[in-house]
């Protein structure tokens, strides 16, 4: 039996740019024609875009057998992000085969979704298809959306504090949780993800299976300061008489560059 993941060829059928950072790119063509769904909500693809070799994945937002929606993020700089932010209809590019991680238990009674703009595919493909439990929504999301998420649903919008940060470690720990047993899931930025883990599972005390949060991306960690040794500024500045301001602002320049 071959272990090798199946890919499959597909083409960029149409581009349309739904708010100023989300664009949905319709894709197909007859290498999809052997794609099957997992049918799991959050389901996801690997992305290779043209003459790249790495991959990016991708909320399957919709698949109807012939043609696979994504909505795609742009944000400032990124493989993905700036083949998408450009006019790419007519490109071919490599679908993985998809995988899912949505599992919410049989006995479950509501259901919470908390994420960034990143989530939002999968937030409303979710709410889509669970509709037998209340479910209420978190959306951490610089854009407006009308309309892109299941009408009815209970969302809560939350503007991005500033430029890359997000506030949803926060937004959980504020939660009101509804009573009896449920099922919680988010995604967002990875570092975000991990505390926010922490927090389930050492001050709500939730077992495993009652959630699911993934690191959708990775923020870039500010550069480490460079270890300069201070004595040598230290004494030159002393010596040419300059305030310990002068100094340590020297030597905070130092460390910079
Ligand atoms: C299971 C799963 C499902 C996903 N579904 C979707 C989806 O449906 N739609 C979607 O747009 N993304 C989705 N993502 C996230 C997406 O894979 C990442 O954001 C990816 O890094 C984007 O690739 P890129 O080539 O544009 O940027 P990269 O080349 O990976 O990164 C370039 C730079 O951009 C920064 N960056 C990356 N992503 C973001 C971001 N979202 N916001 C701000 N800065 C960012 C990085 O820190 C890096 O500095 C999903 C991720 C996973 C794991």
């Amino acid at each position: 039996m071959s272990t090798r993941a199946e890919q499959y060829a597909a083409q960029v059928l149409r581009r349309e740019q739904l708010s100023t950072h989300l664009v949905r790119l319709t894709l197909g063509g007859d290498g999809l024609a052997g794609f099957a769904s997992t049918g799991i909500p959050d389901e996801w693809v690997g992305l290779v875009v043209p003459e790249q070799f790495q991959s990016r994945y991708y909320t399957v937002r919709c698949w109807d057998g012939a043609e696979m929606v994504l909505d795609v993020v742009v944000h400032e700089v990124g493989l993905v992000t700036e083949w998408a932010a450009r006019d790419c209809v007519g490109d071919t590019v490599t679908i993985t085969e998809p995988k899912g991680s949505f599992a919410m238990p049989e006995g479950a009674r509501w259901l919470l979704l908390v994420g960034d703009l990143t989530a939002m595919p999968a937030m409303a493909r979710i709410a889509a298809t669970v509709t037998d439990v209340p479910t209420r929504i978190w959306a951490e999301v610089p854009d407006d959306l009308p309309g892109y998420l299941p009408a009815g649903a209970d969302v809560t919008w939350l503007a991005p504090p500033a430029e890359g940060a997000s506030n949803l470690a926060a937004v959980v720990e504020g939660i009101d949780w509804p009573a009896g047993e449920g099922y919680f899931w988010m995604a967002g930025e990875s570092a975000q993800m991990r505390a926010i883990r922490k927090h389930l599972m050492r001050d709500r005390r939730l077992p495993g299976t009652a959630y699911d949060v993934m690191g959708y991306w990775r923020g870039v960690s500010r550069r480490q300061p460079r270890a300069v040794d201070p004595g040598p500024i230290w004494r030159s500045g002393k010596a040419q008489g300059k305030s310990d301001e002068q100094i340590w602002a020297e030597y905070d320049a130092a460390r910079e560059s």
